[in-house]
């Protein structure tokens, strides 16, 4: 990096962040920085907002705010809705990943809505383009500060919040726009995202040559799950928690490909898709995080019938689970009352009379008797809280399915997984006991289907298939 440009870099800083504590620095080595000293003073929030087909990710932290990408030319007032819906008045860095319409379209009108003391400053990859859009953008960028950024430049958002750019480098390496993406890593203390924009394959091999640590939290998937990204060696580098693919329903391109989603399946990820979920914010202290989405989604979420009277409901109980989360909220008042599961002590402990105040106790009992007044629905988010599918785990797993009133179309399919049962357990609705039908599996598979409630030793992890219309 020339002197020249550090000086313009610096003099950006004076004359642009309002923050004392927010600059632009140039380092020498190809490595993200140390995490911050300190987690940040408040949450800091990413936004993956639904734009359909692109991207428009939002990070809102206790000092500067960041938009990356603001989605195709139609999505702009989404966008812009969305950041007003957030009381956003002030964005301090735009950063437009690369040309394409689905990632810069959006800006046009973010850039036209925000004045230039509101969006200050634009980052840009560098690479240029002829068309009708890009020309838009940049006349939408306007009087305000456009700095090109390049790998290993370093922003700060906030003392405990780092932006580190991985790519495009400079000179850019690439022909393709794409490969030329601006690809960044948010260090949030010790939680970290990747930001991919549509990088491929030929760049992340140039990230991972460069010698980064790529180790992140969550990874923003690249190109919208094309199978021209997400190699198999980046993946295993950044070796994420969570993945966020940012993609249209029904898109031309067939976005994401299967090839993608089998390498995320394959490593055991929680994968968000906004053609799915719809919006997926994350919220982190800088040591936890936690997920929401706009949509519960087919694969991250359950509604169960509870009828008036005694329900159980099962959740896995080994290993423990922080992603799961059962809504209590919306039938509080039609709760009598709680009972939750001790794992360690297999025992059941009451929260009655009257609902809990607390909902995240419910949570870490993990396995809950519910009285109800009347009918309601309880929904159950969670990597476990599948609808057909339950994994179980080697050691006790209580499985729950409504007990009143008897439902025949449910079916518990041991078949698959006799070999494995060590022992089983049955609820009787009626005398609200346990009995056992250990030791061993039953022989008579019905048995279990009319036991409606039960406990399962298991001696390694198995699916159990659930069938019937009262998942
Ligand atoms: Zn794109």
């Amino acid at each position: 990096m020339g002197s020249l440009r550090r000086i313009f870099v610096l003099f950006t800083v004076v004359l642009y962040l309002s923050s004392s504590t927010s600059s632009f620095e140039i380092v020498a080595s190809a490595q993200t920085p140390n995490p911050p000293l300190t987690p940040p003073t408040e949450n800091v929030t990413v936004h993956f907002i639904d734009v359909g087909q692109g991207d428009a990710i939002f990070v809102d932290t206790p000092t500067l705010d960041m938009l990356v990408d603001g989605g195709s030319r139609a999505a702009g007032e989404t966008v812009v809705d969305y950041l007003q819906e957030l009381d956003v008045t002030r964005i301090d860095i735009v950063v437009a990943t690369h040309p394409h319409a689905d990632h810069i379209g959006g800006l046009i009108t973010v850039l036209s809505e925000y004045n230039v003391s509101q969006i200050p400053l634009v980052v840009d990859s560098g690479y240029e383009a002829t068309t009708v859009t890009y020309q838009d953008y940049i006349t939408s960028v306007g009087q305000r500060t456009f700095q090109t950024v390049a790998r290993g430049d370093i922003l700060t958002l906030d003392e405990s919040v780092y932006v580190t750019i991985l790519n495009p480098t400079s000179p850019l390496e690439f022909d393709d726009a794409n490969d030329n993406s601006i690809v960044l890593i948010l260090q949030v203390y010790n939680v970290t995202f990747l930001l991919t924009g549509d990088s491929e394959a030929i760049s992340e091999a140039s990230i991972q040559a460069a010698g980064f640590d790529l180790r992140c939290t969550i990874l923003k998937v690249g190109h919208h799950g094309s199978r021209t990204s997400t190699s198999p060696a980046y993946l295993e580098a950044i070796d994420p928690d969570v993945a966020v693919i940012s993609v249209g329903e029904g898109n031309r391109y067939d976005h994401p490909h299967q090839e993608t989603l089998d390498k995320l399946a394959a490593e055991s990820l929680t994968v968000y898709r906004t053609d799915l979920h719809g919006t997926v914010e994350i919220t982190t202290d800088g040591v936890d995080y936690s997920v929401k989405t706009e949509e519960l989604g087919p694969s991250r979420s359950r509604e169960l019938t509870l009828f008036e009277g005694w329900n159980l409901i099962g959740l896995p109980l080994t290993p423990e689970d922080p992603s799961t989360e059962v809504v209590l909220a919306d039938i509080l008042d039609k709760v009598t009352s709680v009972w939750a599961f001790d794992g360690e002590t297999k025992t059941w402990s009451s929260y009655s009379p009257g609902a809990p105040s607390d909902l995240t106790e419910i949570v870490e009992g993990r396995g809950y008797w519910i009285t109800m007044t009347e009918d309601a629905t309880l929904t159950v988010r969670g990597e476990y809280a599948h609808t057909r599918e339950l994994a179980l785990f080697e050691g006790w797993n209580l499985i729950g399915l409504p007990l009143i009133p008897e439902d025949p179309s449910i079916e518990v399919v041991l078949a698959d997984i006799l070999d494995k049962i060590i022992a089983v357990w049955a609820f009787d609705g009626e005398t609200k006991t346990w009995s056992s039908y250990s030791p061993g599996a039953p022989s008579d598979l019905t048995e279990i289907v009319e036991g409606r409630g039960y406990w399962i030793n298991v001696n390694k992890d198995v699916i159990l298939t659930i069938y019937g219309d009262s998942e």
